[in-house]
């Protein structure tokens, strides 16, 4: 039973020591179940930023809970229940989604011991994994992108904290991920001009696909420029943050709204923001978001990603033992398998 195990606590950048991958772990596939428990052959996990945060030591609090040194780690996953016990919520054969741990197959107790961090980070889902019906015939992995928590995060930001206006500008940074990608659909559908950014012309050409009005190579073009001739920004997507933020802030329009993400700190120290008073001159709101469940987004998003209405591009690893490369080509932006949100297939369907 393959797992990825957190081995050590990253200084800065995570290395490949970061993680270890184990072969030495095994789980009775036959063994009798009660008590409502069930097993698990998980398919896919996700590898996002946010992740980086987790890799702290357990006495650091933050909004996540810090991964456990010498365990798997843990995300979102999707797979499919193997065997179950008469009482078992879920039946063979059922597509789950939710928090896993990174290995091959999962035991499941029946009652999932979840500890009081992990609960309030998840919210209403807390212990429990969520059947997909997947009518729609999207690939599985959609349900930990596009149709999971970076969708869904981009889909409720937008519509709580955005206020967008027809005509108004808004800026998308780090566009080619699984956030930004949404977050540039959402605001072309709600008739928005849209400035996008990201790190290679591979990606920008695919931002222009998405409907991004300007779209931008970063690391060889001059933001400034870019904003002077086509903003100002009504709605800045914060993806980055750091040293682009402060020369964004210039650029804002009053009354501005902000959505945050933070990735140019996660490796280390954050660059020190130093035109913080634009927050008050410009009368500017930012709010920092956490997506939960949503029934909205499940009854509305992954049809539309089925049937093309919103695209999605993914970015595949094969099997567990690539999730150490995978992230830190995911974190740095140079994803040798293409672009797009970044997963590892475990295993096929
Ligand atoms: P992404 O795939 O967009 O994030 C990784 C990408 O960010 C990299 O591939 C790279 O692409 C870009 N990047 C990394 N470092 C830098 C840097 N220093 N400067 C510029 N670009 C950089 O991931 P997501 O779409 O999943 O997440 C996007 C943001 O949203 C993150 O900040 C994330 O933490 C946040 N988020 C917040 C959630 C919440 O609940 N609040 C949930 C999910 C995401 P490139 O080649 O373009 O440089």
């Amino acid at each position: 039973n393959a797992q990825l195990l957190f081995n050590q606590i990253p200084k800065g950048e995570p290395t490949a020591e970061t993680f270890k991958y184990n072969t030495e772990n095994t789980i009775d596939l036959e063994q009798k179940l009660d008590n409502g428990a069930h097993i698990v052959k998980i398919i896919c996990v996700s590898l996002d930023p946010y992740m980086r945060g987790r890799m702290r030591p357990a006495e650091v609090k933050s909004y996540s809970p810090a991964f456990d040194l010498h365990k798997p780690l843990t995300g979102h996953g999707v797979g499919v229940v193997i065997r179950a016990a008469a009482d078992s919520q879920y039946k063979v054969g059922d597509h789950v989604y939710g928090m896993v741990p990174y290995q091959q197959f999962v035991f499941f107790p029946g009652q999932q011991k979840v500890d009081a961090e992990t609960k309030k980070f998840l919210g209403a889902s807390a212990g429990g994994l969520m059947v997909i019906k997947n009518e729609e015939g999207l690939p599985w992995s959609a349900y930990i992108g596009a149709a999971g928590m970076p969708g869904k995060t981009a889909f409720m930001a937008w519509k709580e904290i955005a206020d967008a206006k027809k005509g108004e500008v808004a800026f998308i940074s780090a566009g080619s991920g699984p956030v930004g990608q949404m977050a540039i659909q959402l605001a072309k559908a709600d008739g928005l001009k849209v400035i996008s950014s990201a790190g290679s012309d591979e990606k920008v050409a695919y931002l222009k696909e998405l409907g991004a009005d300007v779209a931008f190579n970063y690391k060889t073009e001059d933001a400034k420029k870019i904003f002077a001739e086509h903003g100002p920004i009504d709605v800045n997507w914060v993806n980055v943050g750091g040293k682009s933020f402060e020369e964004e802030l210039e650029f804002m329009n009053m009354h501005g709204r902000l959505i945050g993400g933070w990735i140019s700190g996660y490796n280390g120290e954050s660059y020190g923001v130093r035109n913080l008073f634009q927050f008050v001159a410009k009368r500017l709101m930012m709010r920092g978001f956490i997506a939960k469940y949503s029934d909205d987004f499940y009854a509305t998003i992954p049809n539309k990603l089925a049937f093309g209405d919103l695209k999605f591009k993914e970015c595949k690893y094969d099997g567990l033992e690539s999730a150490p490369k995978a992230f830190l080509e995911m974190l740095a932006g140079k994803q040798s398998g293409g672009f797009g949100k970044v997963f590892i297939q475990v295993a096929s369907d």
